[in-house]
């Protein structure tokens, strides 16, 4: 399973509740040539990686998809994990964004993608002030990124309201179970 949406959503902390309440949930962890945030662990929120690190990932074909976010640092997705977990049939989820859930789309067309929507636009705006990680700049940016991506529900096969986070990451985990009324035409 796929999870995307705009930036400040709550992906990440709807993941968090993923990995806390559903263990036998897969969850990726990606490679990033971004900084640690304060309380980020290597190995469990990201693999910290430098620029010669991401290339040579890349260029080993060892990354099932990856993308540029926010025009910053670099992100993607170590392949073998997702392979090893499918192969052992764990239900396994990418919290990635919208570039890498359409690379996916192409590689993995049977993986079904949920799109995480805000309930409103101020809710979203106001939720990114808040948790004051970026600085003013960044934070532009991550809004101009964000009004593009809104647009992007449509191709996703389900999109889920994140109002509340344990309602949101209930959903999510159903539909693991049973995606298949989510996949019917
Ligand atoms: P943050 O820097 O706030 O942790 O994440 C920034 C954005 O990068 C989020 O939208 C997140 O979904 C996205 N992201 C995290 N990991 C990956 C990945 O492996 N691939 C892609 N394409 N995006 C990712």
């Amino acid at each position: 399973m796929v999870l995307a949406g705009p930036t400040a959503v709550g992906k990440g902390t709807v993941a968090a509740y993923v990995r806390e309440h559903y263990p036998q949930v897969w969850l990726s962890v990606s490679a990033t040539t971004r900084r640690p945030r304060p309380g980020e662990v290597e190995g469990r929120h990201y693999h910290f990686v430098d620029d010669a690190e991401f290339d040579r990932l890349e260029r080993d074909g060892q990354l099932l998809e990856w993308a540029v976010v926010h025009g910053r640092a670099r992100y993607g997705t170590p392949r073998e994990p997702v392979e090893e977990a499918l192969a052992h049939c764990r239900p396994a989820l990418l919290e990635i964004d919208l570039q890498g859930a359409r690379q996916v789309r192409r590689a993995m067309p049977e993986a079904l993608f949920v799109f995480l929507a805000p309930p409103s636009w101020e809710e979203l705006v106001s939720r990114l002030v808040g948790r004051g990680t970026e600085s003013e700049e960044e934070r532009d940016v991550r809004l101009r990124t964000a009004r593009t991506e809104l647009a992007a529900a449509e191709e996703f096969d389900v999109t889920i309201i994140n109002d509340d986070v344990a309602r949101a990451a209930e959903h999510l985990v159903s539909l693991m179970v049973d995606p298949t009324p989510a996949k019917e035409p």
